[in-house]
């Protein structure tokens, strides 16, 4: 039976990059896969998604040529290159991680992880079966879409994220389940693609976690894009027929559309590994843990989407080292307070932070600096000029507490903030700083200004 110090179950974001840091803390350390190295992250999510993105990008760029001098004649679109470009950037990335793996000397187990106890695990691939040992383990089992059994997800015409990655040609029409986050970046790749694309959603707006402002900004693109979004309705069920596919509502409208896409939640990967018998206390699915990422069971550690505390692949990550730090014996501690999280609609979406939505919610006083797009020299010169930059501060100590953006490069712009926040930076000190021109950041410093009616480039200053 091999041995190891450290044992890592499942290699996405959160769990190769657990093994590494565990790794160059000196642990003997072992990552077991069952499918591909990379994960979700990599294979079905955050990369393919955003690859895809850019291609809807420059897809959307040629067809606006003609309006910056540039005459590219008739443009035209081919998804199965572009999923090819995809897929190259994903065995990129993937084998760089196994590189990287290799490099720390971690040992790859392939195969399926189940805990015989808290520190032994059985390992099975096909017919093989191999028993290893970790005085400390970590879970990092991660998500799946969730399959809802009334909605016939059939995976050829009834799709999750993880299809819709690979359709070779783009569907004439599209119907979104979920108006969210996934739900909205790919009604915004497949409306650019040239489906015609309708999401509906059960809630009265779509993206509610955002400020109202902020998911205005989207509605309104959707609008100008031909995507129609039905709020408030409640799907009944959804019927493969004919090679196309009838979506009825609960209201008794019906769609028929050649593809149907759920995007309504992830479901985690927390059953048949073992938990229950060793009394993991759960959540609902998820593994419960402390703020060291260790479960009720000593030695047993978990991390990422199975713990359901916030499905980004950088809190996957973070987790991952606050985790392999306390396995080598260390102290670290997990802090979920700036966390900036990233939407690639067109325009894309950022925050950090407290929202000024979540302050109203909960009666916290803040002071609110805003700086639009249109007056950004930078944004005018690429044509992005949609959106704004919002800083939430507190008016007592004027330290940020939170930022929204909606506008081109939001999630490149979120960065700046989140540097702030974590040193505990004031408004002042963002307005103070001397910010290059003409560049996308001027408009946080010019947000930050605004919070005391001091931006330059925006009229109606505050008294
Ligand atoms: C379409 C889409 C787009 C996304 N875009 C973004 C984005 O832009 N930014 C962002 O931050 N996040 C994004 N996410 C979320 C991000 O992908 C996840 O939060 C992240 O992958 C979670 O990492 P993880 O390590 O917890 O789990 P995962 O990446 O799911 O990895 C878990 C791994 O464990 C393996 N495994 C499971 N059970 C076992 C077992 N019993 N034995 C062995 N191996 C096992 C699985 O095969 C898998 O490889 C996106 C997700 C999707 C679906």
């Amino acid at each position: 039976m091999r041995e190891f110090d450290c044992v890592v179950v499942g290699a996405g974001p959160g769990g190769y990059v657990a093994a590494i840091r565990a790794a160059q803390l000196g642990a003997k350390t072992a990552i077991i896969e069952r499918n591909k190295i990379g994960g979700t992250c990599l294979n079905w999510g955050c990369i393919p998604t955003k690859a895809l993105y850019y291609s809807a990008k420059t897809l959307d760029k040629a067809r606006h040529a003609a309006e910056f001098g540039v005459n590219v004649g008739e443009v035209s679109f081919d998804l199965s290159k572009a999923v090819e470009r995809k897929d190259g950037i994903v065995k990129k990335l993937v084998g760089g991680v196994e590189q990287l793996l290799k490099g720390n000397k971690i040992e790859v187990i392939r195969g399926n992880a189940y805990l015989e106890s808290a520190g032994k695990i059985r390992v099975s691939n096909g017919d093989a079966t191999e028993e290893i040992t970790g005085k400390s383990v970590i879970i990092a089992t991660g998500s799946e879409p969730a399959m809802i059994p009334a909605f016939n997800i059939d995976r050829v015409n009834v799709l999750t994220s993880t299809e819709m990655l690979d359709l070779k040609q783009v569907p004439e029409s599209l119907l979104v389940i979920g108006g969210g986050v996934m739900g909205c970046e790919f009604a915004t790749l497949f409306a650019t693609f040239g489906s015609s694309v309708m999401i509906v959603e059960l809630l009265p707006t779509i993206l509610s976690t955002e400020d109202r402002m902020v998911a205005r900004v989207i509605a309104k693109r959707f609008k100008e894009t031909g995507v129609s979004v039905l709020t408030e309705v409640q799907v009944e069920s959804v019927t493969p027929e004919n090679g196309k596919v009838k979506t009825r509502l609960k209201d008794g409208r019906e769609f028929i559309t050649e593809k149907v896409m759920v995007a309504i939640g992830r479901s985690f990967n927390s059953a048949g590994i073992g938990l229950d018998k060793l009394g993991v206390t759960m959540d609902r699915g998820r593994i419960a843990v402390d703020e060291r990422m260790e479960t009720n069971v000593k030695g047993l550690f978990a991390i990422g989407d199975v713990t359901g505390k916030m499905l980004l692949a950088h809190v996957a990550s973070t987790q991952g080292i606050v985790a392999a730090n306390n396995a080598a014996g260390k102290v670290a501690l997990m802090d979920y307070s700036i966390i900036p999280a990233g939407i690639f609609t067109d325009p894309e979406i950022a925050s950090v932070g407290l929202r000024e939505k979540e302050a109203e919610e909960k009666g916290i006083p803040v002071s609110v600096g805003r700086f639009p797009y249109a007056a950004s020299g930078k944004a005018l010169g690429m044509g992005e000029t949609e959106g704004f930059v919002q800083l939430v501060a507190d008016p007592g100590t004027d330290k940020v507490l939170g930022c929204s953006i909606v506008g081109a490069h939001a999630t490149d712009l979120i960065g700046e903030v989140a540097v702030a926040m974590k040193a505990g930076a004031t408004v002042k000190d963002i307005a103070d700083t001397v910010h290059a021109h003409p560049t996308l950041p001027e408009m946080v410093m010019e947000a930050a200004e605004d919070v005391h009616g001091m931006a330059i480039h925006k009229i109606g200053r505050k008294k």
